[in-house]
């Protein structure tokens, strides 16, 4: 029971299928005690059964992180309740459709203030908030992709804003490091979730993430919630301000495998078939 006694809040889960989902099931088998958030009413009802099912039924929240006050609820809510935490799992992005496909010349201000807001400042924001609650030996994990350090088709917005958010991480770590907070990231591989639905051409992601990746297949919700939680534990104490990759590998590739027909055209090889 690697958690036993560590108390913390994850914030990102939509469903079961969500990222969050994975690391918070994975916190729960070892014994952690956490609240969760909901982003509104819709998602409240949504929520209940799987607080239920995390043993948090009485500690659901809401927190839209573009909303100051609702952080600041959420802390007082977690003082009440839990006193003291260990943990923060931030797992929460959103970028307007329009910076999610198409020409990135056109994304509009708007846009890109909006994504940036959600996905990059927050994390900012809930980690103070909540520090007056995080114990000295406590741990914040976020999510990244790979789009936010090399180019992947339709990502577009959302790569410039994971760019950030891993800098974020990184500034951040050497600013808590001394409060003995630690920081990190979990740059996961592609995983069909809500969120993800709404990058265009995803199911291509998928399939080229499995077809080139060492491993030859993509990660699941429960690779990325077993190392997430390892992140959380003691088990990382030394470890901060890291980007932690779980994708089967991808990022170590260099180049595709592929090979090329009769008449000298290159041919995507899919699973194992240049082999
Ligand atoms: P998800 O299940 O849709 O989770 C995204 C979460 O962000 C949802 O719970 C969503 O709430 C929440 N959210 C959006 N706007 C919010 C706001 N204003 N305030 C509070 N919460 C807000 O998708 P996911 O794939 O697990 O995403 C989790 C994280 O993993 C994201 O940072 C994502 O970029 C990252 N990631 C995903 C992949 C992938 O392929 N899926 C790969 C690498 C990294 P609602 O659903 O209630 O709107």
């Amino acid at each position: 029971m690697i958690m036993e006694g560590k108390k913390g809040v994850v914030l990102g889960i939509a469903n079961k299928k969500s990222i969050a989902y994975g690391i918070a099931n994975a916190c729960r088998e070892q014994g952690a005690e956490m609240a969760i958030t909901f982003l509104n009413e819709r998602f409240e009802q949504k929520l209940a059964p799987i607080a239920e099912e995390l043993g948090c039924g009485n500690r659901l929240y809401p927190c839209d992180v573009s909303k100051p006050e609702e952080i600041v609820a959420l802390r007082e809510s977690l003082e009440r309740d839990m006193g003291q935490i260990d943990f923060i799992v931030h797992s929460i992005a959103f970028a307007p459709k329009e910076g999610l496909s198409g020409r990135f010349v056109d994304i509009s201000k708007e846009a890109f203030n909006v994504a940036m807001d959600i996905s990059v400042y927050s994390l900012i924001e809930v980690v103070r908030e909540l520090k007056p609650i995080l114990s000295d030996s406590s741990s914040v994990l976020t999510l990244t992709y790979y789009g936010g350090e090399k180019f992947i088709p339709n990502y577009n917005l959302m790569g410039v804003a994971k760019a950030a958010l891993e800098m974020t991480v990184k500034y951040l770590a050497e600013d808590l490091g001394k409060d003995g907070i630690r920081v990190n990231a979990i740059s996961a591989g592609p995983i069909k979730t809500l969120a993800a639905a709404g990058i265009g051409d995803f199911s291509f992601m998928l399939k080229w993430n499995a077809a080139h990746a060492p491993l030859k297949e993509n990660v699941t919700i429960r690779q990325v919630g077993n190392s997430g939680m390892y992140l959380l534990s003691d088990l990382s104490s030394g470890v901060t301000g890291e980007i932690h990759y779980v994708d089967g590998g991808y990022n170590i590739m260099g180049m595709p495998a592929v090979k090329f027909d009769e008449n000298g055209k290159p041919h995507i090889a899919w699973n194992g078939e240049s082999k």
